[in-house]
């Protein structure tokens, strides 16, 4: 199965808003089966729709060590937040760069499943952060837009200069 070509930062591609999933069809599980794909052999913990260029709310996350707790959300919805915490970050779509970002500690975050459940998943932690960060992407928002902007002109000049190199 072909892996999904994903963007980089700042494609503009990246500030689209995500649509809601209507209808869990054939289409909807074989996006997100290439996603988890992607993400395993990038390899990353989270990968949103949004990254390989489908606009639709779909994330999938795994943050575990033995890279087999595979989450799939569709329409993840984040219903409660609270705290915070600050984290080092990284985002497939902006290689070799990472940064601290303040995120809520806590978060309840409702979706569906690949059968169409509703369910809630309460996180802290790593997980917290990876389900903000993701459902960031579905909003446009890629994880370097929390930092300053001179920050931000930093980072866009060093991958500018990467994609020279690799072209
Ligand atoms: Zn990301």
């Amino acid at each position: 199965m072909p892996l999904l070509p994903i963007l980089r930062f700042p494609d503009p591609r990246l500030k689209k808003l995500a649509e809601p999933v209507r209808n869990i069809d054939e289409n909807i599980r074989r996006l997100a089966r290439d996603m988890a794909e992607t993400m395993y052999e990038a390899p990353g913990i989270g990968l949103a729709a949004t990254q390989v260029d489908v606009h639709k709310r779909v994330i999938v996350i795994d943050i575990s060590e033995t890279r087999d707790q595979l989450f799939t959300l569709i329409n993840p919805e984040i219903v409660e937040s609270d705290g915070q915490q600050v984290c080092e970050e990284g985002c497939l779509s902006v290689p070799g760069i990472y940064d601290k970002v303040e995120r809520a500690e806590n978060v309840v975050v409702r979706y569906l499943d690949l059968e169409g459940q509703e369910r809630t998943i309460e996180a802290d932690g790593l997980l917290a952060v990876c389900l903000q960060h993701e459902i960031d992407h579905l909003n446009g928002k890629v994880f370097v837009e929390h930092l300053s902007q001179l920050k931000q002109m930093r980072i866009k000049a060093k991958l500018a200069k990467q994609a020279k190199i690799t072209a």
